[in-house]
């Protein structure tokens, strides 16, 4: 039996953000960070919502990968201000933060750590949630999870509930023009992980097969053109629809080692999440192989490249991604980050122990051990093919 959680209403297309113009309630809190508000975004969503009639209040202290200490100061906002209308707007940062506030404010005692899939969390009573996505990656405005971090204990706290889900996705295509050719490049892979993540999961189904399959259409179709020209309005569009599509398949199957290793090093190394996941994509499927040939040679063939056998068509997938990874001017090993190998080797322990803990290693479609872990860190700093 699969259960599958989305969006209630996904708003797409040119003038996506109108929408906002229809909604009915009396105070909208916008939780977003200092940058989307230079951008001039948290004024063109407000003057939307104002036409709307609702009083508008802002929290723009959301800091890229929040921490547990932003979401108590920003339900603290919320519970002065009594908002009917939660609106995440930015990235995944932002979007993630806007779930947690949302929350904390429909229950002040609760600790963040506490957000599982079996706690009863009571949202919808005092308010709903809107996400508006700036940047075409995390997906988290289809999702039903929000990361935060915990800064004490150097850990990302993947919080799932099916609650947590927005009750309106708003995917513009004008939004994502301000990214710098750099994060459309992080978030471009990141898309790209969560969907090649969510096809070979154990928890894939029908349903997510098919948005992950057409998101990974999309990216080898469009990244390297939204990459290159912001303006060419066709790609940029296809990115921001496979960024939802992704995380609306990965959010119901699941992402996996390469997400689990992926925030590992995030937190320990302060590595941007896309950059991260980039990297350890390839080495993540050499080892997966074994057990997903099939769905990856299915990938493959989706993708247009051509070979008689599973074995050929993975093997070519990865080396397309690899070669992805370069016209995007990113590093192909840990090494190339700059983390020296004797920093490296002292926190090798803890990456391990924090990626043996996430979910991606569990629904991986093999499930590495320790060791394994220990192994696929070693490739993926030297750069070595995963042989084992
Ligand atoms: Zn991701």
């Amino acid at each position: 039996m699969w259960e599958l959680t989305f969006p209630r209403t996904i708003v797409l297309g040119d003038g996506a953000l109108e929408y906002l113009e229809n909604i009915e309630g009396q105070k909208a809190l916008i939780i977003t960070d200092k940058i989307i508000q230079k951008l001039g975004f948290v004024e063109r969503v407000a003057g939307h919502l104002a036409k709307a009639g609702l009083a508008i209040s802002v929290f723009d202290d959301v800091e890229p990968e929040p921490c547990i200490e932003t979401i108590m100061q920003g339900a603290k906002v919320a519970r002065r201000f009594e908002p009917d209308w939660i609106i995440g707007l930015g990235g995944g940062s932002c979007m993630d933060a806007a779930k947690a506030i949302w929350v904390v404010y429909a229950n002040p005692d609760i600790e963040v750590e506490e957000i599982n899939p079996f706690a009863s969390l009571g949202l919808r009573e005092r308010a709903r949630l809107i996400c508006i996505s700036t940047t075409s990656g995390s997906g988290s405005e289809a999702t039903w999870a929000a990361i935060i971090t915990d800064t004490k204990n150097e850990m990302k706290l993947e919080l799932p509930s099916r609650e947590l889900v927005a009750d309106v996705a708003i995917i513009d295509p004008e939004l994502p023009r301000s990214m710098s050719q750099e994060l459309r490049a992080h978030t471009g892979l990141d898309v790209l992980a969560h969907a090649v993540e969510a096809y070979v999961s154990q928890w894939s189904n029908d349903f997510t097969d098919a948005l992950a399959l057409r998101a990974i259409q999309f990216v080898f179709t469009y990244l390297l053109r939204a990459y290159k020209n912001p303006n060419d309005k066709e790609a940029r569009e296809k990115m921001h629809n496979a960024a939802t599509m992704a995380g609306m398949a990965f959010s119901n199957s699941q992402v996996g080692v390469a997400h689990a290793m992926g925030h590992s090093l995030g937190i320990i190394f302060n590595i941007y999440h896309g950059k991260a996941v980039g990297i350890l994509l390839p080495y993540s499927m050499e080892f997966s192989a074994i057990e997903a040939r099939h769905r990856y040679a299915e990938i493959a063939r989706a993708v247009g490249i051509e070979a008689r056998v599973d074995e050929d068509a993975t093997e070519k997938l990865i080396k397309e991604l690899r070669q992805l990874n370069h016209q995007l001017g990113e590093p192909s090993s840990i090494k190339e980050l700059g983390i020296n190998k004797e920093d490296f080797e002292k926190r090798l322990d803890d990456l391990i122990k924090r990626a043996a803990s996430s979910t991606g290693v569990f629904v991986n479609p093999r499930v590495p051990s320790t060791e394994d872990l220990r192994r696929l860190f070693l490739s993926a700093y030297n750069g070595d093919r995963v042989e084992f």
